[in-house]
């Protein structure tokens, strides 16, 4: 489903960052692919190339079978609706309510007032939030507040789930009920995952493989039990 070929990204500064040198890997279709990594290792800069939010500065992306690398800008955001993302601060606006931050992607893509509505009580309910429809994010729990941004990240039907440490602002019960919601989702829709932590415990709880990042670069992949073995 993703395929990432010999990518790396430089951050010119005043200092010059290698963020990722040379990472190669291949995301199965249907996984959950956990990326776990000290913090400055590169997961996030690699993460976020993925649908290019981070301009590669060599190296190729092919996701469902499109090389994003190279698409032009209007080709690219067709593209990017078939990958959807979560962020660790939620990224939810703050002048609009539930309702509406769900909404908000499908207003950009043109979808009709009527169908819009339908598909934000249906995602609405699948992350349990019916409730809170009219709410403002202020007004939500840190649980709550991820909910919808994972119900946003869901209303364009994508194929790939992006999760930038989505569970490191959240307690500990908390970080295992979005866990739970993100598994059930992989499950029912099929969706492959990818999640990038530094928490060992969170790809125990839900991934099916792992690769381990430090300085930029790829240590190791394999099943999660391959890699860590129990204490
Ligand atoms: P991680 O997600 O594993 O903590 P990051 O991808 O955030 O790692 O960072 C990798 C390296 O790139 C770090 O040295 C970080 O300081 C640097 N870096 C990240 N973002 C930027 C940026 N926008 N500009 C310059 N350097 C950056
Ligand atoms: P973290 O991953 O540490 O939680 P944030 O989620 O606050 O960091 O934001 C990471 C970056 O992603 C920010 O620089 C922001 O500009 C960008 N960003 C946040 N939300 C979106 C979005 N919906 N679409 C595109 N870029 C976004």
């Amino acid at each position: 489903m993703i395929q990432i070929k010999d990518l790396y990204k430089v951050y010119e500064g005043n200092e010059k960052v290698e963020a990722v040198k040379g990472v190669n890997l291949t995301i199965k279709k249907g996984e959950i692919f956990g990326i776990i990594g000290a913090s400055g290792a590169g997961k996030s800069t690699l993460i976020r190339c993925i649908n290019l939010l981070e301009v590669p500065t060599a190296g190729q992306i092919f996701v469902d079978g499109v090389e994003l690398t190279g698409l032009a800008r209007r080709e690219l955001r067709k593209a990017r609706q078939k990958i959807g993302m979560i962020f660790q601060h939620f990224n939810l606006l703050s002048s609009r309510t539930v309702a509406e931050n769900v909404e908000f992607p499908l207003e950009i893509v043109g979808v009709p007032k009527e169908r819009r509505k339908k598909r934000v009580k249906e995602l609405l309910e699948l992350v349990g939030l019916s409730n809170r429809a009219d709410h403002y994010p202020a007004q939500l729990s840190g649980g709550q507040k991820q909910r919808v941004g994972i119900a946003r990240a869901l209303a364009n039907e994508p194929k790939v789930l992006l999760c930038d440490e989505a569970t490191s602002a959240l307690d500990p019960a908390t970080t295992r009920s979005i866990l739970k919601l993100i598994k059930e989702i992989n499950q029912q829709l099929g969706l492959t995952v990818v999640l990038i932590t530094h928490e060992m415990d969170v790809i125990r709880e839900i991934c099916d493989r792992v690769a381990v990042m430090d300085n930029g670069q790829i240590l190791e992949v394999g099943e999660v039990n391959q890699i860590f073995v129990a204490p």
